[in-house]
């Protein structure tokens, strides 16, 4: 059975070409509804030819019912043999399957897994092979021991390219930042064999504590890294709030002092006693105006009492003086 809608190259009998009907008849008998228009015939063989039909089933788009009708050479009936549902060129399809050890990537491995290296894997070889690493070499050969496979020379230099290439090595942003190199750090382990010329481990808990670091990789934790005098950091200077900053500021323009008006004298009263009071609270300057009036005031009030107070006293007397 065909799943593509290519031109049809060979040429179809008649009497499977002419059988639509038939085919579309044999998807509704299997229940199946959401079927489109008929996009076209291709012939299998001599016998057998396959229909195919849009499928307007929901997430199926550019999906293709395919039904193959049959009939032999010299009959005019014509059989349903199967229908299936087939991608056509322009579906939506899963991408192609591959082996499990295919799709493995680096850091899929999670504790318990158990990820075994393929048979043929270039990165190893047998323990008894030399590895052209002349250190692991020459102690193989002096010692007489081995491990079962050791890495092969594409595996380590494959290894030493992406740790080149990596977060730690000497094209990183923090490396690129760091006032020294990792080779002339304290906390450089060097590895063992060949790659020590180029490898190292960081054992700076504050840096990259356990990983392999580029020789040429750094990092702000350098072990010749020295505090700066004073406090903050040796990025920025720190600020000296010690030093007296002069500051000119505008001139303040101060308002004028308001005189206030005497009161008259005939009009003083309980309500002036009470606006003298009021006034010797009041702030600056306008206030010792007022209180100087009023005080004459109440001075002047103070000597016509006793002249007031017999006259008062027996009413008409007043009146005669006067
Ligand atoms: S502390 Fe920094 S400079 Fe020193 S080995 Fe570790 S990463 Fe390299």
């Amino acid at each position: 059975m065909s799943a593509q809608s290519a031109p049809e190259l060979a040429p179809v009998r008649p009497l499977l070409a002419e059988a639509v009907v038939i085919a579309r008849r044999a998807l509704a008998d299997l229940g199946e509804v959401q079927v489109g228009a008929h996009l076209g015939v291709t012939a299998e063989d001599e016998c057998s030819a396959t229909h195919r039909f849009e499928a307007t089933l929901p997430g199926y788009h550019g999906w293709q019912w395919a039904v193959v009708l049959a009939a032999l050479p010299d009959s005019d009936r014509v059989t349903v043999s199967e229908s299936a549902l087939l991608p056509g060129p322009d579906a939506l399809v899963a991408p192609e399957w591959l082996p499990w050890d295919q799709r493995i990537r680096a850091g899929d491995l999670t504790p318990g897994d158990l990820l075994a290296p393929r048979a043929d894997d270039p990165r190893l070889v047998p323990g008894y092979v030399a590895t052209g690493d002349p250190v692991v070499d020459d102690l193989a050969r002096e010692v007489g021991l081995g491990r079962k496979k050791v890495m092969s020379l594409e595996g380590r230099l494959d290894a030493a390219q992406r740790w080149h290439d990596g977060d730690h090595g000497p094209d990183s942003e923090m490396a690129k930042a760091a006032p020294s190199i990792c080779a002339r750090c304290g906390f450089y382990l060097p590895l063992a064999g060949s790659l020590g010329a180029a490898f190292g481990v960081c054992g700076n808990e504050m840096s990259a504590d356990g990983q392999v670091v580029d020789a040429e990789y750094g990092c702000g934790a350098h072990s010749d890294v020295e505090l700066p005098g004073g406090g903050g950091t040796p990025r920025f200077d720190a600020y000296d709030d010690g030093a007296v900053e002069v500051v000119t500021l505008p001139p303040t323009v101060r308002p004028e002092p308001v005189e206030a008006e005497p009161a008259p004298q005939e009009q003083a009263g309980p309500e002036d006693h009470a606006d003298t009071a009021s006034a010797e609270q009041a702030p600056a300057q306008p206030t010792e105006v007022d209180v100087t009036d009023v005080d004459v005031t109440v001075a002047a009030e103070t000597a016509e009492a006793p002249a007031d107070a017999p006259a008062d006293a027996d009413g008409s007397d007043a009146a005669s003086t006067e």
